[in-house]
């Protein structure tokens, strides 16, 4: 059992960083903008993949997962 918005995000698979960034669907609210802005979350379209949660915060990284 997994949780979107869990407090502990998983390692990144690729360089086992734990500064993992919620990667959010759909049209994004104000709050949601600003988050993003922020970069506390990541947006992306409803046609990338549906099985990606994450995404790596480690700049040179960038796995999604
Ligand atoms: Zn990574």
């Amino acid at each position: 059992m997994t949780d979107l918005f869990d407090d502990l995000p998983p390692l990144c698979p690729a360089c086992n960083q734990k500064q993992s960034t919620p990667l959010i669907f759909g049209i994004p609210s104000q709050e949601m903008l600003v988050a993003e802005r922020l970069g506390d979350i990541v947006l992306a379209s409803i046609a990338d993949d549906p099985e990606v949660k994450w995404v790596c915060g480690n700049r040179s990284c960038g796995q999604r997962f």
